[in-house]
């Protein structure tokens, strides 16, 4: 897919907005359903443009839980220990929750509010035309047999990502659909509720007195990157993903599983094929790629099996220092919680403000009220 969509740090802005502790600094949403463990698809399409963006905009990463129960509402423990795991890797990969705020999706009530009026605003058909959505029932094995719930999420995630009044979303490009969808549940609530025209340009949605930014999605360099399976999205639904929490041996072997049908090291190859989308991924010197897809194509006497342990190699370099942090936080959940619980009140505030300036445009914001934790 081409990178269509707008990088939200190239906006109208100028850099001192950005500033750490600025009061306009770009907000960002985005985060993982706890269906399992943060893997090598999400560090390239996402996380690794989370870490560079903590340092420059509010960021907010969402623990989706409520929507890993869309496909697992009969596991509500593993759900449970997903969470906490996921936070692990967020911390292993370099997210730091001093500058970005980790929470849960499920304390949040405004989200739940959001989305049930934002359901309002997009036609049923409109919902389950998301691409996504149908790839997913099909990849997933879902049939005729998926929950009310399971394209609600899609609808939930809209909530996501407003309640925040985002300005951008890093994601892979599964996502985009899902992003388009916020754009229009954003243009329809400003245009229905608060007086902007339809022919305001996005960016002029807020100016006019919109509640919502009209947010963009920020896709990484590698949108999708293949599984080891070779043919699907590196997944944590499919079998197919390499985690961080791997062992190198893990890692050797499961690089060593990528099918590239090539028969000897002497046959040209083709370096469009998947195991080249990991050299390309991960083998940091941009001449030994230029070289190895060189010799490959070629067939100059270089076996794949040479080529899977210079990847391996460069993957485990890259994770090793990520297994090492991690370590850190194994073996005791109070640390993580702790991080939920502050992160949790911090998108709770945030997103109690959205939520009234919301009810007062759709003309239900009857009375103030204020959420908070009982600490006794
Ligand atoms: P599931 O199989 O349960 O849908 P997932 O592996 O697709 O899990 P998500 O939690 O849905 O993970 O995705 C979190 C973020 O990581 C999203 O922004 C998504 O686009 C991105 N992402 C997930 N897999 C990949 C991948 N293989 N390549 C690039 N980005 C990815
Ligand atoms: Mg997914």
């Amino acid at each position: 897919m081409n990178r269509s969509v707008a990088n939200p740090s190239s906006g109208s802005k100028s850099s001192a907005s950005h500033a750490p502790g600025s009061q306009t600094r770009r907000i960002i949403l985005t985060g993982d359903t706890p269906t399992g463990q943060l893997h090598l698809g999400h560090y390239v399409g996402s996380v690794k443009r989370r870490v560079e963006l903590q340092d420059t905009h509010e960021c907010y990463f969402i623990i989706a839980n409520l929507h890993a129960y869309t496909t697992r509402a009969d596991k509500p423990d593993e759900i449970r220990r997903d969470c906490l795991e996921i936070v692990r890797d967020h911390l292993a990969m370099g997210i730091d929750p001093r500058k970005a705020t980790i929470f849960l999706q499920s304390e949040i009530p405004a989200i739940a509010e959001l989305t049930f009026l934002f359901a309002m605003l997009l036609p049923f058909n409109r919902v389950m035309r998301n691409p996504t959505l149908k790839d997913e029932i099909k990849v997933k094995g879902l049939g005729e047999n998926y929950s009310f719930g399971f394209p609600l999420y899609a609808v939930g995630q809209t909530a996501d990502i407003l309640s925040f009044r985002a300005h951008g979303v890093p994601v892979g490009e599964d996502q985009v659909p899902h992003l388009e969808l916020t754009r229009e549940v954003a243009r329809r609530f400003n245009q229905m509720y608060c007086g902007v025209s339809d022919k305001t340009d996005d960016d002029d949605h807020v100016k006019l007195g919109g509640v919502f930014p009209i947010p963009k999605a920020d896709v990484g360099k590698v949108g999708r990157l293949v599984g080891i399976d070779g043919v699907n999205k590196m997944s944590k639904s499919l079998n197919n993903a390499i985690f961080i929490t791997d062992t190198p041996k893990q890692v050797q072997s499961k690089i060593g599983k990528i099918f590239t049908g090539r028969q000897s090291p002497t046959a040209p190859g083709d370096p469009n094929n998947a195991l080249f989308q990991y050299v390309e991924t991960f083998i940091p010197d941009p001449a030994r790629v230029a070289e190895l897809k060189d010799r490959y194509k070629r067939g100059d006497n270089i076996g794949d099996g040479h080529i899977k342990a210079e990847v391996a190699d460069a993957l485990n370099k890259l994770l090793e220092p990520m297994r090492q942090r991690r370590k850190q936080y194994e073996g005791n959940d109070q640390p993580i919680l702790d991080i939920l619980k502050e992160g949790s009140a911090r998108a709770i505030e945030t997103t109690e403000k959205t939520l009234a300036l919301a009810k007062d445009a759709a003309r239900f914001g009857f009375f103030k009220r204020r959420i908070a934790y009982d600490n006794r």
